[in-house]
This record gives C-alpha cells, structure tokens and sequence, in this order.
C-alpha cells in the first residue's frame, strides 16, 4: 500500500470497488520503486462502465452544445487548480522532467481542453432541399498510451464530451495515475454520472473488453501500431467506428539553405523530448551534403549537453524511458546498428537506478535500415545525407508511417518540400506546435484526426433530413 494508491474505479458518476481484488503495481521509472496500485479491472468491469454511459448518453446529447460547453469550462477550472499536482504525478510515473512536465504534461492537455470550451457548435448546413445535422456518435471507448499520458486523454474526452458523446476511458496501466486527477476535477465540475467512466487495466483485458463491446459505437485510440491494427479488427465485426493515432518515423528535412545552427538544435530538442518517447519525434535527420559534417558534430556535441538525471532537479533536460522493457527494447536497437556511432550508445555513462538511455546520435545511416525504418522510441537519432530536394522527399517518405516531420531552409522553398511529404504534420522552419491544427496521421501512422475543429468531427455523425 502506497499514499498514492487508488483502489476504486470511476462508474456512473460513483467510486465503486472492482470486480476482481486484483491490482496492478505502477512504477516510478527514476527510482524502479512501487509507486502506487490501482485496480486491474475486468471485462465485467467494462460491462457495466459501458451500461452508465449508455444510461447517460440520450441526456447528455440532448443538452446544448453551449451547456456542454459551460461543463467544459467548469472542468478547466477544476483541472487548472492540480496543474502543480499533474505535473508532479506525470514526473513520478513517467519520469518527465519537472520542466517538460510543467509546460507540456500539464500545459498542453489544459491548452486543449479550454479549445474545447470555447468552441462553438457545428453549424447546420442546407445542401438543396437537405438540412444537415451534426449529432454525437454514442458510447466512445478511450484507449490511450503512456507518453503524454493527460493530453492524450483530454485530446480524446474533451473532443467526446463537446460533441455530445459519453466515454469509457482506459488508461496506459504504466501511468494511470494521472487519468485519476482528470476524473476528481470531473466531480468538482459537476459532470453528470455516466458521462466520464474510467476503468483501469490492462491492455489485452480491459482495452481489448472495450474494443470489441457491442455497445460501445466508437473507439478512439492512441497507442502502437500493432495494437491498432488489433482494435481495428475487434471494432470490425461489428463496424463500429474508430480513430487511431499510431507511431511514427518522422523526418526532418535540413536543406543547403537552412539556418544550420538552429535546424540542428531545434531537431535534436524535438528528436529527445521526452526521452525520445514522442509519437512526432523527428527521429530522421535529413541533412543536404554540403552542411552534413557540421550538422553531424553540431548534433553529437548538442546531445552530449544533455543532462540526464533526477526528474525533479531543475537541471535534469532528460529523465528515465517509462519501463525496464522500453529501456530493453531502445538498446536492443543501438546494439543492432551498423551505422558510425557519433554520441551515446549503450556502454555511455548512464545512472545507476532507473530506467536511462544515454541520448545517442548515429550518423550515415542507411534509409532502408531498420533503424531508419522502424520506431524507437527512445533517445535515437539516425542522421542521413541527401543530394538534392527531391531526393530528401523520397527518402523522407520512404516509411510505413506518415504522423509528422519538418522542413528548414528559404521560405518558399521550405514550404514546397513540406507539401510534399505524407504525413500529417509538418512544422517548417521551427512553427510552433499549434493545439488548434488537426493531428493525425498518413499511412500505418492512424487514420482520423484529434484537436480542434476537425478533433470534434470525429465523434460527429452527420444526418440529411430531406424537407
Ligand atoms: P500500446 O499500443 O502498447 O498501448 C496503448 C494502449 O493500448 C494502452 O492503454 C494499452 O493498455 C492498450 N492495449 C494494449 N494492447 C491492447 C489490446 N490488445 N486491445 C486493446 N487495448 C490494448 O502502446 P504504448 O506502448 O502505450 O505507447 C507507445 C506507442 O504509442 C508508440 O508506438 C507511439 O508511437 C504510439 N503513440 C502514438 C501517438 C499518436 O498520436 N500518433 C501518440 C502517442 C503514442
């Protein structure tokens, strides 16, 4: 038993014991201490979180967007006011830097959630004698990873619950505890019972229950590619809808005309955050061959400035991977490449406890290779050298993922390579993440679309009525 353990879960608006005593142990990956249990539920568990959502859907659809809205924003106060308290919880489970954890952990889902408050309603359209409607899906299932482990369920409930949809949220059983805060706020809100319900598990056990209930209308996941795929096909016999925000092996493009100094500091800043364990990360350096040697030691003596360490000390830039068997899975790959090691690796001094990979730079990396082809997610840069603009589009969109990527050079010339490439995203000459945009991705990177307007889209159905 730990301070921090929380042995209910969270259905039809009641904290209720589970069905089965058993619980799953949550680790702290900076110290490989027990850090909290919570409950390991059941398909039974499942049941009857999808039978509240359910009760509570045809009322919560009916009210107003704005009324919906007004919930939103109470919802927004009551998170806004544990900031402090997500940003230490996110440190402890997942290990983020206190500094990361602060403006992105905690800043990013509060960022989403008040779009979601202030947006405006679906405007009906008339397309001849139709009038179209937008009208909420029904019963959402959530399942979601352990990387951003508050944005990645409030790009998902906040979006649900603004359409008019009801949800049944499964957390990642590596970090579950922040999910816990989400649903106290809810409470504080006032959020009507059934609206939000929260089981914890496991994947094969609960997000497989969730996937594959027949009363659950949609399912929206963020997560590898491999569980996707599995999801799809769960939701498929039924043709229940889904959204799938999988991995990535994103590119980032640094052409003969590039601010050099920058592209390489922003591009290693972007490939390492979050200990690499980012689903955008630009885990691709592209780099045209008359800058290649200087990018390649710039890159190798910016990652060397990383300091790796303690989660909660100020100075730490990267903390712990999530799990033994991230940190496993990450040197397997180092120890397989066959690319010019130029910073890191695995024999690099890490410390003792936890779950720390060195952040390590590979130069001449072969594009076919698995390190370029395959997602690490961890602290792995792979840098490969181009010719010429259309060559760096080809090998950038040489992968089965397509989430995000970025370009450097002239304006203009940027921006033409950046149509150019298939993925979701890209950020050119360092634009700004914006909470707004729609994000998703091409190809086995997911299919559908999270945030804003086109996030809300999602979980809409839209119905003609002929007059
Ligand atoms: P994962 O697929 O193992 O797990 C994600 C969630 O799915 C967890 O809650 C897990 O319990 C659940 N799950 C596992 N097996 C399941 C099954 N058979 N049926 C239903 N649910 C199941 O992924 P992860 O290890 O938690 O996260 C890392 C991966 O997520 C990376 O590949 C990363 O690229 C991807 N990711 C993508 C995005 C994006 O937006 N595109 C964002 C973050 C992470």
């Amino acid at each position: 038993m730990t301070t921090l353990d929380r042995p209910h879960l969270y259905l039809g608006g009641e904290w209720v014991s589970p069905a089965s005593t058993e619980t799953i142990a949550v680790e702290n990956p900076a110290t490989e201490q027990v850090l909290a249990h919570v409950p390991a539920g059941t398909a039974e568990d499942v049941d009857r979180a999808v039978a509240a959502a359910r009760a509570a859907f045809d009322g919560w659809a009916a009210l107003s967007f704005s009324s919906r809205a007004e919930f939103l924003g109470r919802l927004h106060a009551a998170l806004s006011s544990r900031a402090a308290e997500i940003a230490r919880t996110v440190g402890l489970e997942l290990g983020a830097p206190l500094k990361i954890a602060k403006a992105v952990q905690a800043g990013l889902p509060l960022a989403v959630l008040r779009s979601y408050a202030d947006s405006a309603a679906s405007e009906d359209r008339v397309v001849g004698n139709s009038l179209i409607v937008h009208e909420p899906v029904g019963v959402v299932g959530a399942i979601t990873p352990w990387n951003y482990p508050l944005h990645q369920v409030v790009a998902k409930v906040a979006a649900a619950l603004a359409a008019g949809c009801t949800v049944v949220l499964k957390p990642s059983e590596l970090t579950p505890l922040v999910a816990f805060l989400l649903v106290d706020a809810a409470e504080e809100a006032g959020l009507p019972p059934g609206v939000l319900n929260v089981v914890t598990g496991t994947g094969p056990v609960v997000g497989a229950a969730i996937a594959g209930h027949p009363d659950v209308d949609m399912v929206s996941f963020t997560g590898s590619t491999a569980t996707g795929r599995a999801i799809s096909h769960a939701a498929a016999d039924r043709v229940a809808k889904v959204a799938l925000e999988l991995g990535g092996k994103s590119a980032n493009i640094i052409l003969e005309d590039a601010d050099l100094v920058r592209a390489v500091k922003v591009g290693v800043g972007n490939a390492f955050l979050n200990s690499g364990q980012t689903c955008t990360a630009w885990t691709r350096m592209l780099v045209h061959r008359s800058h290649y040697d200087e990018a390649v030691s710039l890159a190798a003596k910016t990652a060397g400035g990383y300091t790796l360490g303690d989660p909660f000390d100020e100075a730490t830039r990267l903390g712990p991977l999530v799990s033994r068997a991230q940190r496993e899975r990450v040197l397997g790959f180092i120890d397989r490449a066959s690319a010019r090691l130029v910073a890191g690796g695995s024999s690099s001094p890490v410390p003792d406890q936890g779950y720390f990979v060195a952040p390590t730079v590979f130069a001449d990396v072969d594009p076919a290779s698995e390190l370029a082809q395959e997602e690490i997610f961890g602290p792995v840069l792979s840098i490969i050298p181009f010719s010429s603009d259309d060559e760096a589009v080809a090998i950038a969109n040489n992968s089965k993922y397509g989430l995000a990527g970025g370009v450097w050079g002239s304006d203009e010339r940027a921006l033409a390579v950046a149509r150019r490439l298939r993925t979701g995203q890209v950020d050119v000459n360092g634009g700004a993440f914006n909470p707004l945009a729609p994000f998703g991705g091409y190809k086995q990177s997911g299919v559908g679309r999270e945030l804003g307007e086109f996030g809300l889209a999602e979980f809409q159905q839209v119905k003609a009525i002929q007059r």
